[in-house]
């Protein structure tokens, strides 16, 4: 048994979806497929709801626009006059329709309740017309829709897995399928909380639903399709002469996600890693180039230094008022607040007479904190600031990346160094 999973730059539109259906003609095994929302979906929901959430002028548009996309990757992936065409057009209709008044609806609800239910139509969407694709084309595969195999809590937008729950309704639901010779099919990035309503992950959380199933059933291994060759040892957005691992450790990849290569979700890897499941990312441009193992720590070739760049940092040093130590009882004070404005720390630091963060701008309330911050303790902070990880690092390597900048913090382990950075000037 196997689980791939398909993002969604791999179904961005008809041609898309007709190349994933020829990688998978040539498949064999038992198989869990795992589908993202098309191309910019979930973006397009998410700006759909604002939209109707702030009753703007253009919303009907903007709703169209997006039916107007899937009926048109619609038209191009079934033929007219045939039974499914009629099928999938009738049920496409009905997605649609229940979406619209959804929106009509989701502004009663509390906001992160009335994304999940919203922002989930991506993946629905997707699925719905891949499954019936694929179908069509002769390939064994049923629907399941994710609602009713990963079971989460109601925290909205950043759902928590209930494991027991899930791999029950998971071994239930697939294995008996599986053993009848039938791939099952399913939406990444969504749950449901049991009380009839849906959840999702987290952005870009379709890869941590696929470690879930390949968790759940004992999977051989699982893989994630991607347009990249596989891992790389630096994102080539900011870094240039990258090349690909062959091979990397759990813990490396766990590192590389958490600290901002957006190759992986970070919540990814624990749940294989428990069960020693391998992970292949590999190319759906060029399936038949090799990809990235990510496996058991012994792995040869863990030692190329990978570079992980997360840009938009705020470097936060908190002072007591009254030049005493930060002592325990500041730092149990400091973590609630941080908890309590929802803020995500990359990388901490104390000295005698300062603990210092490296804060992540883009989540959490930050003016906030610091006005809590404030009546406590003196605060200085710097925003804009890039966070550095470098895997098996040397000194050379550290050397050529920092050049020419400022260094505001440093923080060496035995293979890693993180470093907090002043932008290029
Ligand atoms: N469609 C969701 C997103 O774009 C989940 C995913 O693609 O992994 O965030
Ligand atoms: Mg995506």
């Amino acid at each position: 048994m196997e689980v791939y999973k398909f993002g969604g730059a791999s179904v961005k539109g008809a041609e898309a979806v007709r190349h994933v259906a020829q990688i998978l003609a040539k498949e064999q095994g038992p198989k869990v497929l795992v589908f993202s929302a098309m191309g910019k979906t979930t973006n397009a929901l998410e700006a759909l709801l604002n939209a109707f959430f702030r009753q703007e002028p253009d919303r009907a548009e903007a709703f169209k626009k997006l039916m107007t996309d899937h009926i048109a990757i619609f038209q191009a992936l079934f033929t007219p006059d045939t039974e499914r065409y009629a099928l999938v057009q009738g049920l496409l209709r009905e997605r649609f329709e229940q979406l619209y008044q959804r929106l009509l609806e989701a502004a009663v609800l509390p906001y992160d309740q009335a994304y999940d239910q919203i922002v989930s139509y991506g993946e629905r969407l997707s699925t719905l017309l891949i499954v019936n694709y694929l179908q069509e084309n002769g390939l064994p595969v049923e629907m399941i829709d994710a609602a009713d195999l990963i079971r989460t809590d109601s925290r909205f937008r950043e759902a928590n897995v209930q494991w027991e729950t899930t791999v029950k309704q998971i071994r239930a639901a697939v294995l008996p399928l599986l053993e009848q010779g039938k791939w099952v099919l399913t939406q990444g990035f969504i749950g449901g909380d049991g009380q009839g309503h849906t959840t999702t992950l987290g952005r870009e959380g379709s890869d941590y639903s696929a470690a879930i199933l390949a968790h759940s059933i004992d999977a051989r291994q699982m893989t994630i399709w991607k347009d990249v060759p596989g891992v790389l040892n630096a994102d080539p957005k900011y870094f240039s002469n990258t090349c690909k691992l062959a091979h990397i450790s759990y813990s490396d990849a766990t590192e590389l996600a958490y600290f901002g290569a957006s190759v992986i979700h970070p919540k990814t890897i624990k749940p294989l890693q428990n069960k020693h499941i391998p992970l292949y990312v590999r190319s759906f441009i060029q399936p038949d180039e090799p990809g990235t193992w990510v496996g058991l720590d012994d792995v040869e070739n863990t030692v190329v230094p990978s570079y992980i760049f997360k840009p938009n940092q705020i470097l936060l040093s908190v002072y007591p008022k009254d030049f005493s130590f930060i002592e325990e009882i500041g730092l149990a004070r400091i973590f609630d607040l941080l908890a309590r404005y929802g803020m995500k720390v990359n990388l901490m630091q104390n000295s005698a007479l300062s603990f210092s963060l490296c804060l992540d701008g883009a989540k959490g309330r930050f003016p906030d904190l610091l006005g809590a911050l404030s009546a406590e303790f003196d605060c200085v902070y710097n925003e804009g600031m890039d966070l550095v990880t470098i895997r098996h690092y040397t000194p050379a390597v550290v050397e050529q990346i920092v050049a020419g900048r400022a260094v505001l913090l440093e923080q060496r382990t035995r293979h890693t160094v993180q470093l907090v950075v002043a932008r290029k000037a």
